[in-house]
């Protein structure tokens, strides 16, 4: 099984580069944000969550827990996963590891993409134009910022203690990126084979 996080800032490309990887390597894509957003469209916990997406906030914990351990336990015989949003807070890292280890899982790899967050910020904003999202929009952006540097941010010294973390600049274009990581992951997997 290959397990991977992928790691950065809103607006990193975090959604774009897992979804390239899991078709590559047939893992199962798990965005915590696209799940919300679908809760959000149909589930019961809609209402529960809104307040907190719009804000740019975290969704409670166990809430987010629940919910992707299920969504773990589901595809339990695929390839492996690709977390794309999770963890994002100290908690939900511990969370992780529990899960993994009482499990038998293992995470090869967090994949961190290093961009600006100007940079970040205009794709956001881009994207806002036709996404639909509730959240892109600047009050609702810089919230997202503050979230990452205070809540999420501080898991790269967590995975740096296990010397997991991949650095790609994530500033290049779409395929550049994806190219990078791939050479990345090929290294990963050569021990395995
Ligand atoms: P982005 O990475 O661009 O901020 P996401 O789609 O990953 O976009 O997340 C959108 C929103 O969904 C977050 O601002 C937050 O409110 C909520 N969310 C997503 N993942 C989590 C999580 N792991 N824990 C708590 N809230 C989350």
């Amino acid at each position: 099984m290959l397990n991977f996080i992928i790691f950065g800032t809103p607006g990193a490309g975090k959604g774009t580069q897992a979804e390239l990887i899991a078709k590559e390597y047939g893992l199962f894509h798990l965005s915590t944000g696209q799940a919300l957003r679908q809760e959000l469209e149909s589930g019961e916990l809609g209402s529960e969550i809104k307040q907190y997406v719009d804000q740019g906030i975290l969704v409670p914990y166990e809430l987010i827990v629940k919910m992707v351990n299920k969504a773990i336990a589901k595809n339990i015989n695929c390839p492996g996963f690709i977390f794309d949003g999770y963890p994002r807070s100290l908690s939900q890292a511990e969370a992780l590891q529990n899960f993994f280890e009482e499990n038998d899982l293992h995470l090869d790899a967090v994949i961190n993409l290093e961009i600006g967050e100007e940079e970040a910020k205009k794709r956001i904003i881009l994207r806002g134009k036709t996404s639909g999202r509730s959240d892109d929009n600047p009050e609702t952006i810089s919230t997202r910022f503050h979230t990452y540097h205070e809540q999420t941010k501080p898991l790269l010294d967590y995975y740096q203690a296990s010397k997991k973390i991949i650095n790609i600049d994530g500033e290049p274009d779409i395929e550049a990126v994806a190219k990078n990581i791939d050479q990345e992951i090929e290294h990963i997997k050569k021990p395995l084979q």
